[in-house]
């Protein structure tokens, strides 16, 4: 794939995929125009060479290629991603109605820069699990897929410091405005409505439950002079998930590869959907049920978790180590930190240093500044769990956790270019 392709379809599938569900669902559908089978975890499993994926929770999805070479010897070479990010969740009973406006509760779902949701024009998406009129229980994804809410500032004359203190109480200062009046209005009402509209035959009886996020409907677009950068709510990580998915698509079909992209990784991973839970160990298990088979392909494995870096601003450079500043455009960061945030060992940089260099991708490295906290990944949850040798890297990125975030048109294409080429390396994983 080139370029400007792979940067438009990162685009339509930012735009698309509003909440993990969304994501997940146009991940499988592009894995299935592909030629990729789709599992069901409740039904049995006939595994032969070929393509597959599966779903977690409408919201994790594991894709792989299974080729005939003896895994006990090839390993399996995987690649991670997570379909989360901060955002603002409606509450189960979300409805406030104040000064005459009807506003919605909200939780704020992972560590969201919250000064960023002022004044957008958001819309609303996500699933909804309801009783059907033949009683039976459904979930559909819905996306109302209109600017239909804002939260708007505090003008800064009934607020002279805002520039230099304003505070956010997360319960009280961010619902946002659905409407004037509407005293008698209900959210479950303002769902049928949709659901209906979306789906006409969904029978819809009584809405039973809702996983619903605000979003901002300014669509991802490419920015700067040189058309450079690449500015869009989601980037960390739907970035690293399209990127992964379409790299596995060009995997090696005689040795055995998979691309996981999971859910809750902006609150930590512990969940059934997400890297600290079963669903990958449980996929592993079913592609190699012999257990002394399974541990030696996995000892022969490697990960690569690709969740975002962040790029050195350039207003405020002392934030980084100033041997370790990422930039835009000069690709994928190595990510180190010796207490294990990051999962990266010097066999696994090593290992991802030449296949680099051998495709001729440029790459970075990071480590945090030594006085600062360091963030985590999925990479050391997965290494945890799995035991599988296990690289960090990422795409940097300016205002990781914003809603609107921005990274480098080049970068989407070198990560692209590695991953490819991690999945079409049919040699050693590491050091011999
Ligand atoms: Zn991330």
């Amino acid at each position: 794939m080139q370029k400007k392709a792979l940067n438009q379809g990162l685009l339509k599938f930012l735009q698309q995929s509003p909440t993990p569900f969304h994501a997940t669902a146009n991940l499988a559908a592009i894995l299935q125009d592909s030629g990729f089978s789709e599992l069901d975890e409740g039904e049995a499993w006939k595994l032969k060479a070929g393509k597959y994926f599966v779903t977690r929770n409408q919201s994790s999805i594991i894709a792989f290629v299974i080729g005939k070479t003896d895994r006990t010897k090839t390993g399996i070479r995987m690649s991670g991603a997570h379909t989360d990010s901060p955002c603002l969740k409606v509450k189960p009973r979300p409805e406030i109605f104040s000064e005459d406006y009807m506003k919605l509760g909200v939780e704020v779902y992972g560590g969201a820069l919250l000064n960023p949701w002022y004044d957008r024009d958001l819309s609303l998406a996500g699933r909804v699990t309801y009783q059907a009129k033949n009683k039976q229980i459904h979930n559909l994804l819905i996306n109302f897929n209109q600017p239909m809410a804002v939260i708007p500032s505090l003008a800064i004359h009934l607020d002279r410091d805002a520039n230099k203190k304003r505070e956010i109480n997360a319960q009280t200062d961010i619902p946002p405005i659905l409407m004037l009046s509407g005293k008698s209005q209900t959210l479950d009402a303002l769902l049928k409505k949709q659901i209906k509209k979306e789906n006409p035959k969904s029978n819809l009886q009584k809405v039973l439950g809702h996983e619903l996020s605000f979003y901002d409907t300014n669509p991802a677009s490419i920015i700067g002079m040189k058309e450079e950068f690449i500015a869009g709510a989601r980037l960390d990580n739907l970035l690293s998930c399209y990127v992964g998915i379409q790299a596995l698509l060009s995997a090696d079909p005689g040795v055995t590869s998979l691309a996981i992209c999971s859910d809750h990784e902006e609150v930590g991973s512990a969940s059934a959907a997400g890297a600290e839970g079963p669903f990958l160990k449980a996929v592993l298990k079913r592609m190699i049920p012999d257990t002394e088979d399974r541990l030696r392909a996995i000892a022969k494995s490697l990960l690569i978790s690709t969740d975002n870096a962040h790029g050195i601003h350039p207003n405020y450079p002392g934030k980084h180590d100033a041997n370790h500043g990422p930039i835009l455009n000069k690709g994928p960061v190595i990510k180190v930190n010796a207490n294990q945030r990051y999962a990266t060992n010097s066999e696994t940089e090593g290992y991802f240093s030449l296949l680099c260099e051998n495709s001729e991708v440029p790459f970075q490295k990071y480590v945090t500044r030594t006085d600062m906290a360091c963030g985590s990944t999925i990479g050391p949850i997965t290494a945890k769990e799995i035991g599988i040798r296990t690289l960090d890297v990422g795409v940097p990125t300016f205002a990781m956790h914003s809603i609107r975030e921005t990274a480098g048109v080049d970068d989407t294409f070198h990560l692209y270019r590695a991953l490819s080429a991690f999945f079409t390396d049919t040699g050693h994983l590491g050091a011999g």
